[in-house]
């Protein structure tokens, strides 16, 4: 590491330029005629776009290494190489109708910050490590999440190597056949915390004209599967007195999944978004209805009243229309909190920085619910215009880009430590 004049650290800055234009370039690896990538895990387009992220990698001066289930971590040494390394992360695979910053924001945000350590002759105490983590998006293979899964042992590399996609291809052989099998054992890896930079893919932010959310943790999630049933019948003979009519108890309980969430605000969330209705004729009552219940909210005792007050709701609504109502557990996925110390990074990094943030949480799963099983985790997001995602549309300001990654810089510095730096703050 050559050395330079110490760098005042609060002034310090990324180079966002630089940044959007890495970006744009990964982002032509499967565009899309709309604007947007199709860039589906372990293809041939996934391999190219992994071997562009490398080859940046390998310029920057760090090491590479693979693990068995295609996991890639970029590593930036430190002055004590013995310490865990401090990581940043996400994916770079996309939806089939995917944008050009879902995952691969939080890739190059972290490569980022390696280049800008270098500009500035930066040396950190830690090492620094940039992942992405194989399959995120779930959309070709299931489970979703699955490199940083396997990584996390939340389920093993058998199951995720046995998994196939509509054409029977296997995991284990789309890695082989792409050549990102790697020798490492996931999971065989300290890390001394990890941050992963996301755009929101939710329009809280945008709502509240602010820069940076500071991700408290993940909204627990109950899936249910609803069955009503009652009796079909003629819809002219049969008087309104004596029906069974599945679909308007039905109704009722959607109701009460969608007010359920508006009784515990802020972070409360229902949906029905499946419905099937039999025999889904025109001129008879609804003899049975199925549908879907999905619940969420900020803790596991919030989202199990939730659940409670639905179920209540439904038996009451069972007797009063002389229906059965049975609710079936679908999935379940607990809340997670993140580290106190790592949100206390990002809000800092993001005060100091003169950026307008907000506390926020994260409706949907990321690669970072796995890794604060393993070490202290945080998250920062950034808005998405009209907060949509998994979207050729998807799209997000260039300065927030920029806004998100100087929030990461000085969160991951302030635990990876600068060595040759003007410390104060
Ligand atoms: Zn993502």
């Amino acid at each position: 590491m050559d050395m330079k004049t110490p760098t005042r650290l609060d002034a310090l800055r990324v180079n966002g330029e630089r940044l959007w234009e890495s970006l744009m370039a990964l982002a032509k690896i499967g565009a899309t005629p709309k604007g947007g990538v199709c860039r589906l895990t372990l293809t041939d387009l996934d391999r190219d776009g992994r071997d562009l992220v490398l080859r940046w990698a390998r310029e920057a001066g760090m090491t590479v290494t693979i693990d068995k289930i295609g996991n890639a971590f970029m590593r930036r040494p430190g002055r004590n190489n013995a310490l865990a390394p401090i990581m940043t992360g996400s994916h770079i695979d996309t939806q089939p109708t995917g944008g050009k910053f879902d995952g691969n924001y939080g890739v190059l945000a972290g490569l980022e910050v390696v280049r800008t350590l270098n500009d500035h002759g930066i040396e950190t105490e830690a090492p620094i490590e940039v992942a992405f983590w194989t399959n995120e998006e779930g959309s070709r293979f299931v489970p979703v999440m699955m490199g940083s899964g396997v990584f996390a042992k939340a389920f093993t590399l058998d199951h995720a190597y046995a998994a196939t996609d509509i054409e029977g291809k296997t995991v284990r052989g789309e890695l082989e056949r792409i050549g990102y099998i790697g020798e490492q054992e996931p999971g065989d890896h300290p890390m001394g915390a990890y941050f992963e930079t996301h755009i929101e893919q939710g329009p809280v932010l945008e709502d509240n004209d602010k820069t940076i959310g500071v991700v408290q943790g993940v909204l627990g999630i109950r899936w249910f599967d609803c069955t009503v049933t009652g009796m079909e019948a003629h819809a002219g003979p049969t008087p309104m007195a004596l029906r069974k009519d599945a679909l308007l108890a039905a109704t009722r309980i959607m109701q009460d999944v969608v007010n359920a969430a508006h009784r515990h605000p802020p972070h409360g969330r229902g949906t029905v978004g499946m419905v099937q209705v039999f025999p889904n004729s025109r001129n008879v009552i609804p003899g049975q209805v199925k549908f879907s219940i999905d619940l969420r909210n900020a803790t596991d005792a919030l989202v199990d009243q939730m659940v409670e007050e639905v179920k209540s709701f439904a038996a009451q609504v069972a007797s009063e229309h002389g229906v059965e109502v049975k609710i079936e557990m679908v999935s379940s996925y607990s809340a997670i909190g993140f580290h106190q110390d790592c949100i206390d990074a990002v809000a800092r990094a993001a005060e100091q920085l003169g950026y307008s943030s907000m506390p926020t949480v994260s409706g949907a799963g990321h690669d970072a619910v796995y890794m604060s099983r393993l070490a202290p985790t945080g998250m920062i997001f950034i808005p998405c215009k009209d907060g949509i995602s998994h979207n050729e549309i998807e799209d997000a300001k260039p300065e927030h880009i920029t806004a998100g990654c100087n929030v990461l810089l000085h969160a991951m510095l302030e635990r990876a430590v600068p060595v040759n730096t003007d410390i104060t703050r």
